[in-house]
């Protein structure tokens, strides 16, 4: 297939593995087509570097961005551990693209002698691109990298904030989804404080994209069509008249570290990561937790203080990728003594019980690895794909946006357990003490029936999921997610005719 695809991610780590791994999926299926990543400076030198040899068809090219221009600190060009008021200066930032990303686009053309390209994919954070696309007549999809079942939970709160009577009542039943019940923690509150600044513009952002994603000529969905049906139905009741394509897993091998002003505690990171493997494959088959929060958020001090005790005294191993603490500056120095039970990091090496890796781990490897029994997580997304895809079980943390849900949906399916939820305790439904820790990880790793029926359910995902970006799925098919690649990209070609 001949053409010229645009990608556009939003800038955090989140956002962009699964558009470094569809850049991947496009090429490995139609070599001649020719795809141009666009991002700012800093976060198209971490994509490039996914990419070590040169491929003449993928382009990378940057948008001007000064991060101080919109508050930000210096070479901040990432959420990964930006905190609140900053997080929304990011997102407002990423929204002043327009004219770069305008003026790009037609420097793009002109290089290409006039041709326009035949399609932008944008993150749905950056659906503005739908009104550009429009007038340069270039088809416009969006992906939205994020499950749908989560997705649509999200986008209907977005759409009715703030005006939905959130505290007053344990549970809310959803505006377009009443047969589901919303607990309080599990929502978005602040975003529903009135006369909070913050929140109306925060809201307000979520509220345009959504709308503008709503716009779009097609709309592409990080999952999998078997795994997803209910998520996948709900997303079509919110969204009428655009077509959905599951396309998913989008996953890499590998994920770069975010591009941020984590770098500093990132630098310190990157020798003990290395050690990784090699500590797992000291331990035996199935025998070992990995936790990790993702790349933007971590649990409060108190918090880390119970979770490492409760490890201690379930005497599971494990690796814990640390980050400083909710509240605590990223960039600052590590203070483990602070933050950890004393003498917590020694004892667990000299046991040989637990690893602490500061900051960023490998963990597509870590969850390959078959001594890996299960994943303590936030439920982000990503996380959630690429430890189903190799059968590990999920010990639920959710921690903001979606992932209350996705933990939520992973629990209905029977291959997580809720540990934790939220980071601070006031907005938390669920106190997590030491005792709690040590219950809930025996019970998914100790042997017992309901760890062992998680780990099937868990290995059974795995085939679905894997099974969908197969040439030749179980039944002598195309999986369904390259079926739904195709379709797209049919849809796409057969405008430009
Ligand atoms: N990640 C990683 N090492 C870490 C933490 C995160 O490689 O120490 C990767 C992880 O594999 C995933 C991404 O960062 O691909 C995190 O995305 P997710 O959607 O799970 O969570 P987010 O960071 O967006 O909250």
């Amino acid at each position: 297939m001949v053409g010229h695809v645009i990608l556009f991610p939003f800038m955090a780590q989140g956002h962009i593995t699964p558009f470094i791994a569809l850049t991947e999926l496009l090429h490995r299926r139609w070599p001649e087509l020719t795809i141009t990543i666009i991002n700012t400076p800093r976060n198209i030198q971490s994509i490039q570097s996914s990419f070590p040899d040169p491929i003449p068809t993928i382009r990378f090219r940057s948008l001007p961005f000064s991060p101080s221009d919109h508050g930000l600190p210096p070479n901040t060009e990432s959420l990964a551990g930006l905190p609140f008021p900053q997080f929304l200066y990011l997102l407002i930032a990423s929204e002043s693209l327009r004219p770069q990303f305008t003026q790009l686009l037609h420097q793009i053309i002109t290089e290409d002698g006039g041709r326009v390209p035949s399609c932008i994919i944008s993150d749905n954070f950056l659906s503005w691109t739908v009104d550009i696309a429009e007038k340069l007549n270039i088809f416009h999809s969006t992906l939205i990298t994020s499950g749908t079942y989560g997705t649509a939970i999200a986008f209907t709160l977005w759409l009715h904030m703030p005006k939905l009577p959130a505290i007053e009542t344990q549970y809310l039943s959803l505006p377009d989804f009443p047969e589901i019940n919303i607990h309080w923690s599990q929502l978005p509150r602040r975003l529903f404080l009135p006369d909070d600044n913050f929140a109306s513009k925060y809201s307000s952002f979520l509220q345009r994209q959504t709308l503008l994603c709503f716009k779009s000529n097609a709309i592409l969905l990080n999952t999998v069509k078997e795994f997803e049906t209910a998520g996948l139905r709900m997303l079509e009741k919110l969204i009428t008249g655009v077509p959905l394509f599951p396309i998913g897993p989008l996953l890499c091998q590998s994920s770069p570290p975010p591009s941020s002003s984590l770098s500093l505690s990132l630098s310190l990171s990157l020798s003990s990561s290395s050690s990784c493997v090699e500590w797992l494959d000291k331990h035996s088959p199935g025998t070992v937790l990995y936790i990790s929060f993702g790349s933007q958020n971590s649990i409060n001090a108190s918090q880390m203080m119970e979770l490492a005790a409760g490890l201690e005294a379930s005497e599971k191993a494990f690796i814990w990728v640390i980050r400083p603490p909710f509240g605590v500056d990223v960039t600052g120095e590590f203070k483990l003594d602070q933050w950890l039970p004393e003498g917590f990091e020694e004892r667990m090496r000299e046991k040989k019980q637990g690893l602490l890796v500061h900051a960023w781990a490998p963990q597509v490897e870590i969850l390959a690895h078959e001594s890996t029994s299960a994943f303590l997580s936030h439920c982000g997304w990503n996380s959630v794909l690429e430890s189903l895809s190799h059968g590990v079980p999920i010990i639920g943390w959710p921690l903001g946006a979606e992932q209350f849900y996705n933990s939520m949906f992973l629990e209905e399916v029977g291959v997580c357990v809720e540990l934790g939820r939220g980071n601070r305790e006031k907005m938390s439904g669920i106190k997590v003490e030491r005792e709690r820790v040590k219950k809930v990880v025996e019970m998914v790793m100790g042997g017992g029936e309901k760890g062992v029926e998680m780990k099937k359910k868990a290995m059974e995902i795995s085939g679905m999921i894997r099974g969908a970006l197969m040439e030749v799925d179980i039944d002598g098919g195309l999986g369904s997610s390259l079926h739904g690649l195709d379709e797209f990209c049919n849809l796409v070609f057969s405008k430009l005719d």
